[in-house]
């Protein structure tokens, strides 16, 4: 009886163990869930910039390999985006080719940890001011949200605005559910120094508006 009861006891403390450790697990869940599902709601039109960054544990569920011309240092993790900006982007390159424009894609993913390798790499190398400048701070890239991809020219021209592969992208992207997002004398409202090349997938419906109004996302959004 005495021997019984002793198992009982153990049962119930392990029981109780198992339990508890299920609360916190659902605790633990509920908290990243609830960011998940904030980000999942605002789908394509989702703002990532430095006052609006991405949990550091965020990856996109539906990122796949792009299938366009990519420049030679681009790493397999570049080379993907989420599906709907994945099409749309092999979209607007055929359009391109068929107007004689060969555009290359750069990089477009971007998890956390290779933000936090980057923007460490270019402090120690480049100094604090410009990894501020160029880099964005570990969670506030959208490469994260796998609907960004920079784009160049066979060249590399570091002047792309000015290139007929930069002007045919800013000219076009809309099109296709792109916008340039940060364009020149909007830093104070992006946050970022003018890039050409960083195309960010917001669906067609929002890149015209976007486009015929001369605004930013922020702006779009009213943020
Ligand atoms: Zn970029």
């Amino acid at each position: 009886m005495k021997r019984n009861f002793g198992l009982v006891v153990l049962i119930t403390v392990i029981a109780s163990i198992l339990l508890l450790n299920g609360l916190f697990d659902k605790v633990g869940t509920f908290t990243t869930g609830a960011d998940y599902k904030d980000i999942n709601a605002k789908g394509n039109l989702i703002l990532v910039n430095k006052s609006h960054p991405l949990p550091e544990d965020y990856v996109p569920d539906d990122l796949v390999k792009v299938n366009v011309k990519f420049n030679k240092t681009a790493t397999d993790e570049e080379k993907m985006m989420r599906k709907e900006a994945a099409f749309a982007l092999e979209k607007m390159f055929m359009a391109a080719e068929r107007d004689k424009i060969e555009l290359y894609g750069v990089n477009g993913y971007r998890s956390y940890d290779t933000q936090k390798q980057l923007y460490d790499d270019d402090s120690r190398t480049k100094g604090y001011s410009y990894s501020e400048q160029y880099d964005a701070k570990p969670g506030t890239s959208e490469h994260q949200t796998g609907l960004a991809m920079d784009v160049t020219n066979s060249r590399y021209s570091t002047n792309f605005g000015e290139t007929v592969e930069g002007k045919w992208l800013k000219n076009n992207c809309y099109k296709y559910g792109f916008i340039i997002r940060y364009p020149i004398g909007m830093e104070n409202i992006t946050g970022y120094a003018y890039e050409p090349w960083h195309v960010r997938y917001v669906g067609v419906k929002a890149a015209e508006d976007i486009h015929s109004r001369g605004i930013v996302l922020e702006q779009y959004l009213n943020q």
